[in-house]
């Protein structure tokens, strides 16, 4: 006996369960739903419309519905006269723990080799991100960092990603937020007044534990402040990151290949521990020109187990920082603080003759410069003197340092700010139980930076002869 040929059942829409992501659109072979036009009153969102003249009820739509009431088959209860139900009632209960899909881990992709290029620092820290596979960029336009997004616009249309100017810092870190929460590699870069309006948004982002890149630039001031290099959000990015119990890695740059070096890091320390993390330079450091290798491999991005993608297999994962519960949200923070003390291993430094310094002078960024060709002159005088270049300035590389303190009788600050790198050592090295030996400080604002005869005149003014 031949079998009966069953019609296979087309798609019907619930409107009001419709984001108009458009997923449906793009697996329509047959060009049969559109992007609408209207705004559903009970959503705010605007629907895909329907029309199934030229529908063989393939299915392709529904299995790429990520809404579990958004299409559904005609032969669940849509047809001439159907009306809208409560989907518990229609579907059943949603299923409340649905195993995770399996994690995509992310693949090195080898690099033919090339001549080292020349570029700016805040290109290199772009050229980073796309190597550690970043396809999603957020931002406000922001001197001294503008250059970052500039190439990013005009590179992602042509790498398949996204590039997206947002309306104000706000949004860029709440879209950073959706996008982190995807499982998608994404990054803005920003500057000091734009960094202090993305930090409620990055307080959500660590309490959600969302990987995200944020590259700040720093430039002067309190206020508007001006457009010249300080390094005045140390606090900002080690203590102050939003409301509540919050840390991330801050990475601290002083070279454009380390600003590429950096920010590729930045993506892996982001996923690995799910939270956002800070890449800090200096407005010098971002517009400053210099020899950048690149590196003999790049990243293809898997995809987390945990992400909400939007599709099917993911539906299950909720991304979110509310406990209500005053039990749940003691545990989620006692996680957290777990991490923390896992994040903590990232402790990473640079010693430029430290071996056997009486003096040791502790900078970053573009004042470690200057303090690095104090160094070097003033060795050539025969004083005992190095530098400590912190490249984490949260967790601050206070192993490296303990193994160097025994020989140390005094260590100079070098800073472009009023002491916030300063406040990091001295908080760092109370937290070990270590005593500090006397600290002085080299300090400038607004642009003014510490240059390296004032450096090198403070360390005489103490230093010992090297043995
Ligand atoms: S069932 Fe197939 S042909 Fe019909 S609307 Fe969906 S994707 Fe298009
Ligand atoms: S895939 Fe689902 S939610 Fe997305 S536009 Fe189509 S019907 Fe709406």
């Amino acid at each position: 006996m031949p079998t009966a040929l069953r019609e296979r059942p087309k798609p019907f829409l619930l409107p009001e369960y419709c984001k108009g992501c458009g997923r449906c659109i793009d697996s329509c072979a047959k060009h049969c739903i559109e992007r609408g036009s209207e705004i559903d009153p009970l959503t705010g969102l605007v629907p895909v419309t329907l029309n199934l003249d030229a529908c063989n009820g393939c299915g392709l739509c529904m299995d790429a519905c990520p809404e579990p009431y958004g299409l559904r088959p005609s032969e669940e209860g849509a047809g001439a006269g159907f009306e809208l139900q409560d989907p518990a009632k229609l579907f059943g209960d949603r299923p409340a723990i649905r195993p995770r899909p399996a994690a995509i881990p992310p693949e090195a992709i080898p690099l033919p080799p090339v001549s080292p290029l020349v570029l700016k620092g805040n290109y290199a820290s772009a050229i980073g991100a796309l190597l550690a596979g970043c396809r999603h960029v957020f931002g406000y336009p922001i001197t001294p960092s503008t250059e970052g997004a500039e190439l990013m616009a005009k590179l992602m249309p042509k790498l398949d990603g996204v590039f997206l100017q947002a309306v104000s810092e706000v949004a860029t870190v709440n879209m950073m937020y959706g996008c982190g929460g995807a499982g998608l590699p994404c990054m803005t870069f920003t500057s000091s007044p734009g960094f202090s309006l993305m930090l409620e948004g990055i307080s959500y982002m660590i309490g959600s534990e969302v990987p995200g890149v944020f590259v700040n630039v720093m430039r002067g001031g309190p206020g508007l402040g001006n457009i010249a290099p300080e390094q005045a959000d140390v606090k900002l990015a080690c203590r102050g990151l939003g409301h509540g119990n919050t840390h991330a890695i801050v990475l601290a740059p002083s070279t454009p290949q380390e600003m590429l070096d950096l920010t590729r890091l930045a993506f892996e320390l982001a996923f690995r521990y799910r939270n956002p993390v800070v890449v800090v330079a200096d407005g010098y450091l971002g517009q400053m020109t210099g020899k950048v290798a690149l590196p003999s491999t790049m990243t293809r991005p898997g995809l987390p187990d945990w992400a909400v993608f939007g599709d099917g297999a993911h539906r299950g994962n909720l991304v979110s920082s509310i406990f209500l519960d005053e039990k749940d949200l003691e545990a989620h923070n006692a996680r957290l603080n777990e991490k923390y003390r896992l994040m903590e291993s990232e402790q990473r430094a640079d010693l430029f003759a430290c071996g056997d310094a009486s003096t040791l002078v502790i900078a970053f960024g573009t004042p470690a410069r200057m303090a690095k060709g104090a160094v070097e002159a003033l060795r050539g005088e025969g004083l005992s003197v190095g530098l400590f270049r912190p490249l984490t300035l949260w967790p601050f590389p206070i192993a490296s340092l303990r193994a160097l303190l025994p020989n140390v009788k005094r260590i100079l600050v070098v800073e472009a700010s009023n002491g916030q790198l300063e406040d990091e050592l001295r908080l760092a090295l109370s937290k070990a139980g270590l005593a500090a030996p006397p600290i002085d400080a080299v300090r400038h604002f607004g642009g003014v930076l510490p240059q390296s005869k004032e450096i090198a005149a403070a360390v005489r003014s103490h230093a010992e002869v090297a043995a």
